[in-house]
């Protein structure tokens, strides 16, 4: 059954976008994208049906699903800053942008804004 619609990856605090691109900038060495990943609705689909650019996103389910994520790990690194001497203070702004970037995500996620291409 072919299944049309572009998921999420389940895990979203680090995809294998990002892990592929940490592992490259350590390494230098390419990393081969898994030929499938669990997804935010709790499926299995090829990592080719998968986007980490919300307005891409057709499945709800995974649009929901990321955007809980996106603000959970918001509130987790806003709750970091909160607590005083877990955060060094010359990376709180740093700290402060990654909580800002989740908000946005969320955002983007929550509003039904799918482009088809
Ligand atoms: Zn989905």
């Amino acid at each position: 059954m072919r299944d049309p619609l572009i998921h999420v990856e389940k895990q979203q605090m680090l995809t294998h976008a990002e892990m592929r691109a940490l592992i490259v900038e350590a390494t230098g060495l390419a990393v081969d994208a898994p030929k499938t990943v669990a997804t935010g609705c709790g499926k299995r689909r090829r990592y080719a049906m998968t986007s980490t650019v919300p307005e891409r996103v057709t499945c709800l389910a995974c649009r929901e699903h990321a955007q809980h994520e996106h603000t959970e790990l918001a509130e987790m690194i806003e709750a970091a800053l909160r607590l005083p001497g877990m955060v060094p203070d010359a990376e709180r702004e740093c700290y402060a942008g990654a909580a800002r970037q989740r908000r946005g995500l969320a955002k983007r996620f929550a509003t039904l804004n799918t482009t088809v291409n």
